[in-house]
Parts: C-alpha cells; structure tokens; sequence
C-alpha cells in the first residue's frame, strides 16, 4: 500500500479572485498525477462558494446565503475538476462530510472504507464540507476539516497549499521583516487564539485555522507542511526529492517511500 498524503487547496489557489482558474487547476492536476506514483492522494478542495458566486451575487456573509452558494458551486466545481484530471486519465470522485460524521465511530469508518476502495481502484477522492448541513463553527474552514480527514483516513501528512509560503513569526503581509518559520514542533497556545486573518475575497481562515489543523496533527503525533500553491516546485521537491526549499514543516517528514526507491 502507498502512504497516503491529503492535499488541501484553498480558494485562493484555483481561483483568480472572481472565478475558478483553469490554468491553476491543471498545475496541481499535473503534479498530483505525478505524486500519484509514490502516494495514494486525497484531495480536499475549497471553492464551492466562489463558484456558486459566479451564478448568484449574494451577500456571501450570511450564513444561509453562503450555504446556497455552496450547493450551486460544488457541482461546478466538480465539473471542472473532472474535466481537468481526465487530461491525466484520473477519474474523480466527490466525497462531501461535516465535522459531526468525525464525532460517530459508524460513520468515519463509513466514509474511510468508501475512501479505501476509491483509492484501491486508483479514482481520485475530491473531498469537500457538506456546507448545507454543515454546523456553523466549522463552514468554510476546509483547514481543520483537512486535519480530520488526514487522521481518521490514515494519511501520514497533511499539505495545506496557501496564498503564503508558510507559517512566519510576524503577518507577513502587514511585516516585511517577518520570517518564514521551515520547522514547528509545537504551537503555543496564545498562537491559536489571535484573530482569524484571511487575505483574499473568499478565503476563510487565516492563518489560525492553520495552526489548528497543525496543532490537531501534531497531538496526534502526525506531520502537516504548509506551502504556497503558487509554487508548487516546493512541494514537488519535497515528496519527490526529499528536499525542503520553502514552506513550513508541522512535525517530521515521514518517510517517503521516492526518496528510499532512489538511494
Ligand atoms: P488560504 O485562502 O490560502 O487558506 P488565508 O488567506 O485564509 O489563506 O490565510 C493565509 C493568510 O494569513 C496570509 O496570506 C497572511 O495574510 C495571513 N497571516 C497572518 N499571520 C500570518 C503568519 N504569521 N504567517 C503567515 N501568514 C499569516
């Protein structure tokens, strides 16, 4: 069996702003393929909302608004990706969940034997938050529903792509003497209280929901690489040269299975 990573990309990464980029998407359909090789891949994909946008201009601060939004875009969404990946011969599959199926036992491993048997049969699971169901601590915070999917689907790491490179010591949008941080190991606690700072339009987060995810991770002794998704050389280096030139590392590289293949 592969290892298994979970990639997560955020709206900022496929889109332009207004719509889903195309160009953007085929970048990372290119090197999932490639990564396909070495890992079992599950994609956690943001953007439901910024596609439904483009069919209704609603006032996406609503919480019911943002819902609707949702439930329009996912299919668009899905659409585009399916396009995208059959240029690699990648067939794809939508897995949408909320945060409460984590809580029951029955249905995690409900989910995590779908999962299985996609990835057994080489399909691609494109997983998204159920928006419309979903509860209100957790819409549109696909980080730390990332974290959950990377636990109870038994990935080893978890790669969270951003419009930043990485974790800094100061916001580096307002700092330009802020500098990147390559390693963490443990997140104080004062770091996950401060307020949620996110960049672009349809971003949700900031970089909180971030440390969350990484913090949810390293408690349970697994490893997170936050990286930006405009560069994804340094995420190629990484899972395919074993070389970290960017980004910030949660925890300690597991072993890639490339890296030993080519010593
Ligand atoms: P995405 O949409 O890619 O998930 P967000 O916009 O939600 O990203 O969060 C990333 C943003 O968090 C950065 O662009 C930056 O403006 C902000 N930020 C605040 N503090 C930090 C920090 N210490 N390190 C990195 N980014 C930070």
């Amino acid at each position: 069996m592969k290892p298994r990573i979970v990639l997560k990309v955020g709206s900022s990464n496929i889109s332009n702003g207004e719509m889903i980029d195309e160009n953007k998407l085929e970048a990372i359909a290119k090197l999932i393929c490639e990564l396909r090789t070495h890992y079992d891949i599950l994609l956690v994909s943001s953007g439901a909302v910024a596609s439904g946008y483009t069919r209704l201009k609603i006032d996406k601060s609503l919480l019911s608004n943002k819902q609707a939004l949702a439930s329009i875009g996912q299919p668009l969404l899905m659409q585009t990706y399916r396009t995208t990946f059959q240029h690699y011969g990648i067939e794809v599959a939508q897995i949408l969940v909320t945060k409460n199926n984590f809580d029951s036992r029955t249905q995690t491993k409900c989910a995590k034997d779908c999962i299985d048997t996609l990835l057994a049969h080489q399909i691609l699971p494109i997983i998204n938050e159920n928006d419309s169901t979903a509860l209100t601590e957790f819409v549109g915070d696909n980080d730390r529903l990332s974290a959950y999917v990377a636990h109870y689907f038994d990935a080893q790491l978890l790669v969270i792509l951003s419009d930043i490179d990485g974790y800094f010591d100061k916001n580096p949008t307002l700092d330009s003497h802020a500098k990147i941080l390559p390693r963490v190991t443990h997140i104080q606690p004062q770091e996950l209280e401060a307020p949620h700072t996110p960049n672009a339009k349809f971003a949700t987060g900031g970089i909180v929901t971030k440390l969350m995810a990484a913090h949810f991770l390293l408690e349970r002794q697994k490893s997170m690489f936050l990286t930006n998704g405009n560069k994804l050389d340094v995420l190629r280096a990484l899972l395919i040269e074993g070389k970290q030139t960017s980004g910030t590392l949660f925890g300690t590289l597991p072993t890639l299975p490339c890296i030993i293949d080519s010593k």
